[in-house]
C-alpha cells in the first residue's frame, strides 16, 4: 500500500501484529479488529485513560470506538477500576452464587421495566444464544425471524443474510454452519413490517420470535421507523410469538434504560452487554417472569456458565451502572451531538455527500445522499470514501471503528480537549474523502 495511502506508519504494531498473524487466525481474535475493511496496520492499543486510547508506538488518539460500546464512561474511570480492585482483592471466581450478581441483576431490574427476572452471561452472543434457546424452548415452536444488518452476535443460526424476495429462508452466512441449522431462521428487510405480516402468514403457528436489534448498530446506525418496533411487537402478540430487544448496543447507552428509555415498546425478552460490564466480560437476557420460569434450574430450558456473574465482572458493571445518572446521559448525549454537527460541516464544506444518522447519542456516517432504512441502502454507500476519512483522522489522533457499517461511540469523557482534536483533524479527513476514488 502507498504511503499516502497509510500516511503514518506504526512500526511497533506491525511487529506485534506480525507476532500475532504467527499465532492467531488473521492476527486478532475478533475479525474487525484486523483492519481489512480499510487496509493498514491494526493498531496495537497498551493503555486507555479517559477519551484517550495510546498505541504501542506511544502515539494518542481520541477514541469513538469505546471498546465497541461498553467504555461510556471513558477509559480507567477510577470509581470503576478501585471497585475492580476490591473485587479482585476477595478472589476471582468461586463458581459460587455471590453478592455483587444478586446487586447487578436487581440494578437491571430497577432500570429497565419489562425486566422481572434476568439472567447473568459472559457475552452478548450467549445472550442473544440463550434468549432464542428460552424463546423456542416456551413457545414450542422452531423458526426465528431475524433482520438483514442486524448483528447478534455469532450464535449459529442467526450468522444468516438475507436473500433476495420479500422472506427468504437463509443460506449460512459462514461455512461451518450447517443448513439445518439456519433453516429455521427467517430473514427479512428491516425497517419492512409488510415483509414481517408476509411471513408470519406462511408461517402461521411456527414462529417462536422476532429478534431485533433495538434500534440497530451494526450496519451503521440505522433506527428504526416511527411505529416499526411497536408493530413487531403486535404482530408477536398477535401471533403467539415473543418479541426478543437485542439491547446488547443500545442498553444503558441510549438511555438509562437503554432503547426501551427512548420509544417505550415493552419487549417479552431482551438481551443486553457491553456498557453493563464495565469493560468485562459480563451480559445478560431477561425480560417476562413467565418466560424467564422456564430457565434451569426454575424450569427445563438448560443454560449455564463457568464464569457467569463473575464477581469481578460485576463490580465493574455494578460501578459503572452506579455511575450512569442522568447527568451522565446528558453529558454523553451533548458531547455526542457536538462531534456529529463538527463531522458534517466538515464535510458539508468540502461538498461530500453523506448521511448522518442518529440514535440517542449512537451515531455514524454513511457516504451517500440517500436515507438509509435497511442493509441494502447501507450497503449502497461509497465506502472508498469512508477509507480516506478514516485514514486521515488515524493519522491526526482520532481512532474510528475500522469499518463504515459500525456506530460510533462517545462517553462523558470526551471533554473539550478531546472534541477540539476531532475538530482539528476534520477539515483533512473531509478533504480526502472529498478526493477519494473508487
Ligand atoms: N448483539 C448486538 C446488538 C451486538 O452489537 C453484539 C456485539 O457487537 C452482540 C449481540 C454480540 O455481543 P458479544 O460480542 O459480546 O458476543
Amino acid at each position: 500500500m502507498s504511503e499516502l495511502a497509510y500516511p503514518y506508519e506504526a512500526p511497533a504494531s506491525q511487529a506485534l501484529f506480525d507476532r500475532a498473524a504467527a499465532v492467531t487466525p488473521g492476527g486478532v481474535n475478533s475479525p474487525v479488529r484486523a483492519f481489512r475493511a480499510v487496509g493498514g496496520t491494526p493498531r496495537f492499543m497498551v493503555s486507555g485513560k479517559g477519551p484517550y486510547l495510546t498505541d504501542a508506538d506511544g502515539r494518542e488518539y481520541v477514541d469513538l470506538v469505546c471498546s465497541w460500546g461498553p467504555m461510556i464512561l471513558g477509559h480507567s474511570h477510577p470509581e470503576v477500576i478501585a471497585a475492580v480492585q476490591d473485587a479482585v482483592a476477595r478472589g476471582t471466581s468461586f463458581g459460587t452464587p455471590g453478592e455483587g450478581e444478586v446487586a447487578l441483576a436487581e440494578e437491571i431490574v430497577a432500570r429497565v421495566e419489562p425486566v422481572e427476572q434476568v439472567r447473568l452471561v459472559s457475552s452478548g452472543t450467549e445472550a442473544t444464544m440463550s434468549a432464542i434457546r428460552l424463546a423456542r424452548g416456551f413457545t414450542q415452536r422452531s423458526k426465528v425471524i431475524k433482520f438483514a444488518g442486524c448483528y447478534h452476535g455469532h450464535v449459529d443460526s442467526l450468522l444468516a443474510a438475507a436473500g433476495s424476495g420479500v422472506a427468504t429462508f437463509a443460506l449460512p452466512d459462514t461455512p461451518g454452519v450447517t443448513g439445518a441449522q439456519a433453516g429455521d431462521t427467517i430473514v427479512l428487510p428491516y425497517n419492512d413490517l409488510d415483509a414481517v405480516r408476509a411471513a408470519f402468514a406462511a408461517h402461521s403457528g411456527e414462529i417462536a420470535c422476532v429478534i431485533t436489534e433495538a434500534s440497530p448498530g451494526n450496519m451503521g446506525v440505522v433506527p428504526p421507523a416511527d411505529g416499526f418496533n411497536q408493530g413487531l411487537k403486535d404482530l408477536c402478540a398477535e401471533n403467539g410469538a415473543l418479541y426478543v430487544s437485542d439491547e446488547v448496543m443500545t442498553g444503558f447507552r441510549t438511555s438509562r434504560a437503554g432503547w426501551y428509555g427512548v420509544d417505550g415498546v415493552r419487549p417479552d425478552l431482551m438481551t443486553f452487554g457491553k456498557v453493563m460490564g464495565g469493560g468485562f466480560p459480563a451480559a445478560a437476557f431477561g425480560g417476562r417472569a413467565d418466560v424467564m420460569a422456564h430457565l434451569a434450574p426454575a424450569g427445563p430450558v438448560y443454560q449455564a456458565g463457568t464464569l457467569s456473574g463473575n464477581p469481578v465482572a460485576t463490580a465493574a458493571g455494578l460501578a459503572q451502572l452506579r455511575l450512569l445518572d442522568d447527568a451522565a446521559y446528558d453529558k454523553v448525549d451533548a458531547v455526542s451531538a457536538q462531534i456529529q454537527e463538527l463531522v458534517t460541516g466538515a464535510l458539508t464544506k468540502e461538498g461530500v455527500a453523506h448521511r448522518l444518522q442518529t440514535a440517542s447519542n449512537m451515531f455514524s456516517v454513511f457516504f451517500t445522499d440517500r436515507p438509509v432504512r435497511n442493509y441494502e441502502d447501507a450497503k449502497a454507500q461509497e465506502s472508498f470514501r469512508f477509507t480516506a476519512f478514516f485514514h486521515s483522522l488515524l493519522a491526526n489522533g482520532v481512532y474510528l471503528p475500522p469499518s463504515s457499517f459500525e456506530s460510533w461511540f462517545v462517553s462523558t469523557a470526551h471533554d473539550e480537549r478531546a472534541v477540539q482534536r476531532i475538530a482539528d483533524a476534520l477539515p483533512a479527513a473531509a478533504r480526502a474523502a472529498a478526493e477519494a476514488t473508487a
